[in-house]
């Protein structure tokens, strides 16, 4: 199947998915997760109407930027991003989805300072306590929240997560449910710099039930662009 088709039948299954749950689907972005394809790929993906493209290496994209790959679309970063990179991701995307360190926003609110500029960001919430990968604990979001008055330069939009693998349907509601209350949790208090409109989690195995528990964005590679060819790239970590 092509690009034009995978992206329409995702935006059917997110339809259908948000109507099952009793939500308008215009609530819910399509990000199409572009790692591993090329420039081509992502002109095909936004001309079949994608809302934003997600990057996940700072070398991929600072590429893909050159190629003027995104045009028509915003583009996101949403891979882990080292402090020494930030220079490379602050003012070159709409949003960075990853945020997973207060040390990491110190290095984004120093670099968007720099540049004279208000960088959107999602904090990244490890929801699964996975010793495998980085985000804040979930315990640790609304502490994090009453310190956001120190940085100035940036805008917190919401929070993303990327749960456990999981190979049933249904085997991460609980952590997409607890999610969605921690989103509710924020928007009852008022921050300042934060102003969450955005959930992103939910990606091509498991989009429709995280759309069933409040998903605002599902980030959808594999079944958009197919199966990504990692023997090819030696530099995956
Ligand atoms: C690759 C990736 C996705 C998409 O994963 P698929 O299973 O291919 O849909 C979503 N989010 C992040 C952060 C990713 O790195």
């Amino acid at each position: 199947m092509s690009i034009a088709e995978n992206v329409a039948r995702v935006r059917a299954e997110i339809e259908a998915a948000a109507i099952a749950a009793g939500r308008d689907p215009k609530e819910i972005q399509l990000c199409a997760a572009t790692k591993m394809n090329d420039a081509e790929a992502v002109r095909q993906a936004i001309a079949a109407g994608v809302d934003c493209c997600g990057e996940n290496r700072v070398q991929e994209l600072t590429a893909k930027l050159a190629q003027n790959a995104y045009a028509g679309a915003p583009v996101h970063f949403i891979g882990h991003l080292q402090t020494n990179k930030v220079r490379q991701v602050v003012g070159k995307v709409a949003l960075i989805q990853s945020v997973d360190s207060e040390h990491l926003l110190r290095a984004i609110n120093r670099e968007a300072a720099r540049q004279g500029i208000l960088q959107d960001v999602l904090l990244e919430v490890n929801i699964g306590e996975e010793a495998s990968k980085s985000g804040f604990r979930a315990d640790d979001i609304l502490p994090m929240m009453e310190k956001m008055g120190e940085f100035s330069n940036i805008c917190v939009k919401g929070l993303m997560a990327i749960p456990p693998i999981s190979h049933n349907s249904g085997e991460n509601l609980k952590f997409f449910q607890k999610m969605f209350q921690l989103s509710v949790d924020i928007k009852r208090k008022k921050y300042d710099n934060v102003k969450v409109d955005c959930l992103s989690m939910g990606m091509s195995g498991d989009f429709a039930d995280a759309i069933a528990s409040g998903s605002t964005m599902v980030r959808v590679g594999t079944a958009i662009f197919g199966a990504r060819n990692y023997a090819r790239d030696s530099s995956e970590k």
